[in-house]
């Protein structure tokens, strides 16, 4: 299953298999995730949750996001400009532009299983996504900077 796409009882049962209960607040900030796409970082990710519920406040949407984290449902990257991005699971491989800070998602199941491969022989276990840093084209194009060809094959892409 495809955690993506989780409804309300997917999520409660998730949770429930690490021992915590699905909170109107996580179940929020959940779907503001769901919603926005891509990658937000937690400050957009609490303006966002503020639409629906004015009321809340930024610790409550902060601490949700940590518990989404810590069990294994959102995964946490390093943002170019120092600020960590979300990003619904399962692993993946990112495309982080270190000029816009944007992360695009290179979704490629060949690439993540020969990363998970090498980590595993060395006895470590991937538990969040990859990111490889760069250049994005928006940014390339801006400088001036030609796009090479052949362009590599490439896996689905989204952009956010
Ligand atoms: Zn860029
Ligand atoms: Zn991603």
């Amino acid at each position: 299953m495809s955690i993506h796409n989780a409804g309300l009882a997917a999520l409660r049962q998730r949770l429930a298999q690490a021992g915590f209960r699905l909170t109107p607040q996580r179940w929020s900030v959940w779907s503001a995730l769901q919603g926005l796409g891509g990658h937000p970082s937690a400050e957009r990710l609490y303006r966002e949750v503020r639409r629906a519920h004015p009321m809340i406040s930024r610790a409550t949407v902060y601490k949700a996001l940590a518990l989404l984290c810590q069990v294994g449902l959102v995964t946490a990257l390093p943002g170019a400009d120092g600020a960590a991005r979300f990003d619904l699971g399962p692993p993946h491989v990112n495309l982080a532009c270190l000029r816009c800070g944007r992360i695009q998602d290179a979704v490629d199941a060949g690439l993540l299983a020969a990363v998970q491969r090498v980590a595993w022989r060395r006895g470590f276990r991937v538990e969040g996504g990859v990111v490889v840093q760069g250049t994005c084209s928006r940014c390339a194009a801006k400088s001036g900077h030609r796009k090479r060809d052949p362009r590599p094959h490439e896996g689905r892409e989204a952009h956010g």
